[in-house]
């Protein structure tokens, strides 16, 4: 089954993310909360994307300046591997480059390692 993760994720994904979420799962697995399937990514709606979108003022959260919503992905604020809800109020409207950079930091994490005191994060405050 995880061979079979492996093979479908890796098609679409970087290693290094694919290793991760393979991690993930498997520590869920370990807690007893993992489904029948690994469901550690979970698609965020299109519509809270726009909404955190608006709310951070039609700009990246983490603060690099895109303002292209096209290139804006869902990202939890609070990791769902950490514990973060998947709700609206847990999504930024993040670039794609800083969504993968973030990784599974909590935010406090990425603005420890970004250098920046969370001010500088435009966050959904909705
Ligand atoms: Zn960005």
């Amino acid at each position: 089954m995880i061979t079979k993760f492996l093979d479908e994720q890796s098609v679409i994904k970087g290693e290094s993310i694919v290793i991760r979420e393979v991690k993930e799962w498997l520590a869920k697995m370990r807690h007893g909360r993992a489904g029948a399937t690994p469901t550690v990514r979970k698609a965020v709606p299109r519509s809270w994307v726009k909404y955190a979108f608006e709310k951070q003022g039609f700009e990246c959260a983490y603060g690099c300046g895109e303002t292209d919503f096209k290139k804006m992905s869902g990202d939890h604020v609070e990791p769902l591997a950490k514990g973060g809800k998947h709700n609206r109020h847990n999504i930024v409207a993040a670039c794609r480059k800083c969504n993968s950079t973030k990784g599974s930091r909590s935010i406090l994490e990425f603005a420890k390692y970004r250098g920046v005191t969370l001010g500088k994060f435009k966050l959904n405050r909705g």
